[in-house]
């Protein structure tokens, strides 16, 4: 269910901070003494903190998270300016890792505890754990019809991709920024653009489809490549999708005047292709869609999506839940706080208490941007410790 689904189907409530949120009828507010309080049906429904004590995972404004994105290791093979630092990064201690079966666990309790209704695995770079294909033919034993995806750079791809889509793996989305060896060895300081590519062809013939690119544009690096990259891949039968560049970087030199914002964008789309609004609708998704046609022509030629998380941020309808490759919830990518999920696990936790941690976690989520406030450019933004390889993006 989605979070506009969600609001039809429930009472509305309203709440702390002016915001109003959904709850199932005749469930109850625990009094602030804590002392339990019973729903008209009898169940206790609501903690003394608001959390929902069973359903799904929603939050203080009315959203419902039933998107789960999940890392799966923190180390990656490339080091893209805009998300990793050179070097220094501090990895994981192997024993902080979420095993196979940790993974598998944790999905099993979102699917079926918490209405999780799609996943995604995301890293660093997922393909660097050597596990990935037992990890995800697991998930798919205990979730049959689970629409899985992964977020990857496509390195090592041509010799994995046909037992990823053996194991379950549904679709993909590629990282690539550019179509230039030069610069992309610039750009993820390492000389890997035949790679990608060779991943790429490996999985449009294993299945992995639809295949969707993401690029993040620089100034002064990649930013004349907006129209070679939308031609290559509408030829190629790519979705191609830009994400605005978020301060998640390791250096630390984001600033938002250097953001090439989704306006531009667009404006730079249409000096070589006509561009409507996809009759599909956005929905929950990140990415605004939009029907490509080249000049002249009534056939749609294929699409492109626009990820404006910093410009035109759709925070409201954000379904998003995400678990770090150390099993922490992060309600929000700009979060400073994390829910350790894990060691609730290792405790020894049952399936109803994970997924009560969960709820309380993203009940506390965050408005927008990881505060109450919205606006990745304001002047009291605080980059998270994390950075996108370290979240999970
Ligand atoms: N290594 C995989 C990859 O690159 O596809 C998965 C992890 S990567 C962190 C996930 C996505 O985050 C990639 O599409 C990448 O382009 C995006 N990303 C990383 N840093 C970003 C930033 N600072 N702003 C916007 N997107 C970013
Ligand atoms: Fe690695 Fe992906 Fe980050 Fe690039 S964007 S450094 S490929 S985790």
């Amino acid at each position: 269910m989605d979070a506009e689904h969600a609001s039809t189907t429930r009472g509305p409530v309203a709440v702390a901070l002016g915001a109003t949120v959904t709850r199932a009828p005749g469930a109850t507010v625990l009094p602030a003494t804590g002392a339990p309080a019973v729903s008209a049906s009898g169940a206790t429904v609501l903690t003394e903190t608001g959390a929902p004590r069973e359903g799904g995972l929603l939050d203080r404004f009315g959203r419902v998270a039933t998107d789960l994105r999940v890392s799966v290791i923190d180390k990656c093979n490339l080091r893209c300016t805009y998300c990793m630092p050179a070097d220094g990064m501090p990895w994981l201690p192997q024993s902080q890792l979420m095993s196979t079966d940790e993974i598998r666990r944790i999905v099993r309790v979102a699917v079926r505890s918490l209405g999780a209704e799609e996943l995604r695995l995301t890293g660093g770079e997922p393909l660097v754990r050597k596990d990935l294909e037992f990890i995800i033919a697991g998930i798919r034993e205990d979730n049959p019809d689970l629409p899985i995806s992964m977020t990857t750079n496509a390195v090592g791809l041509d010799r994995r991709a046909q037992a990823l889509k053996d194991a379950g793996l549904n679709r993909l989305n590629v990282s690539l920024d550019t179509l230039h060896p030069e610069t992309f060895a610039e750009l993820t300081r390492r000389p890997h653009l035949d790679k990608v590519l060779a991943g790429l062809q490996a999985a449009r013939a294993a299945g992995l489809g639809p295949i969707k690119i993401n690029a993040v544009l620089l100034r002064g690096v990649n930013d004349t490549e907006v129209v070679p990259l939308v031609d290559w891949a509408v030829t190629n039968g790519f979705e191609m999708r830009f994400i605005e560049d978020m301060p998640l970087d390791g250096d630390r030199s984001w600033t938002a005047t250097n953001v090439i914002a989704a306006s531009d964008i667009r404006a730079e789309i249409e000096t070589a292709f006509a561009l409507a609004p996809d009759p599909r609708g956005r929905g929950a998704a990140p990415a605004e869609r939009w029907e490509v046609r080249r000049p002249g022509e009534t056939a749609v030629a294929g699409h492109v999506g626009i990820i404006s998380s910093v410009t035109e941020p759709f925070c409201a309808a954000c379904t998003r839940t995400r678990v770090t490759a150390d099993g922490k919830v992060r309600s929000c990518l700009f979060s400073h706080e994390e829910t350790d999920l894990l060691s609730t696990l290792r405790a020894g936790a049952d399936d109803d208490g994970i997924a009560q941690v969960w709820r309380d976690a993203m009940w506390a989520k965050p408005r927008a941007h990881g505060s109450d406030r919205v606006g990745l450019a304001r002047p009291d933004f605080v980059q998270p410790e994390r950075t996108m390889s370290a979240i999970g993006g």
